[in-house]
């Protein structure tokens, strides 16, 4: 497929480890250290995706970003830095399709490059249920939950508590719809399996599973899906 990847970044060691790490996907970099020189190769490269850092010199990224939308749906996934949050919000009003933050690993710049390709090209044949949070990722189609591009094994349980929850994220669910959501209603009374489940999911797909980030404690009811993260989709 080689589809072509233009790579927007001013400082040139992450560039190239960028570009190092795509090329050993079998992908086509194109490199642009400025935002001037961006906007002329996406004219001349013509790219299927754009990673875009923020602060550029010359032209900045969110003004590529503006102009590159005005005659272009190429996906565009923004990078941002930590201090950088509203302009993260921004960057998507602005027509971006994802953003990054850095520090971010090659492997989770992957899984948001393969999910915006995903989204992007299969909208017309054979459009994948997926739900994108951060470095998650669930295939509801598949039945397949990935973290940072990666496989994660889940029994039915967990998958069925993680599916349930990120439906609608924020909203608490009491272990007892969690547990008619996961073995039906013929469990109640066994309402305490759900934190089994739900401290086995959480080693599996938290970075710490003592402060998780994505299934969250309600206390005194159950739990809920982290409102930090909107799905992407
Ligand atoms: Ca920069």
């Amino acid at each position: 497929m080689n589809e072509k990847i233009l790579v927007v970044e001013d400082e040139e060691n992450i560039r190239t480890n960028i570009k190092e790490y795509l090329e050993s996907r079998q992908l086509k970099v194109y490199e642009a250290g400025d935002g001037e020189q961006a906007l002329e190769m996406v004219d001349t490269v013509k790219p299927d995706l754009i990673i875009l850092d923020l602060m550029l010199p010359k032209i900045d990224g969110m003004e590529v970003c503006k102009q590159v939308r005005r005659h272009s749906n190429t996906p565009i996934i923004m990078v941002t830095a930590r201090n950088e949050e509203i302009d993260k919000l921004l960057g998507l009003e602005l027509g971006a399709d994802d953003y990054i933050t850095k520090p971010f690993s090659l492997r989770e710049l992957n899984a948001r490059i393969n999910a915006v390709f995903r989204r992007s090209k299969h909208v017309v044949d054979n459009q994948e249920d997926v739900r994108i949070f951060g470095n998650l990722e669930i295939n509801l189609d598949r039945r397949e939950v990935f973290i940072d591009g990666k496989h994660v094994d889940l029994t039915p349980s967990e998958y069925a508590i993680l599916v349930t929850l990120s439906e609608n994220v924020g909203r608490p669910y009491s272990r007892l719809q969690l547990l008619t959501a996961t073995l039906g209603e013929s469990y109640a009374g066994y309402e305490r399996a759900i934190d089994t489940h739900v401290s086995n999911l959480r080693k599996k797909i938290e970075p710490n599973p003592q402060k998780p980030i994505f299934i969250q404690t309600v206390y005194g009811l159950g739990y809920k899906f982290g409102d930090k993260y909107e799905a992407v989709d």
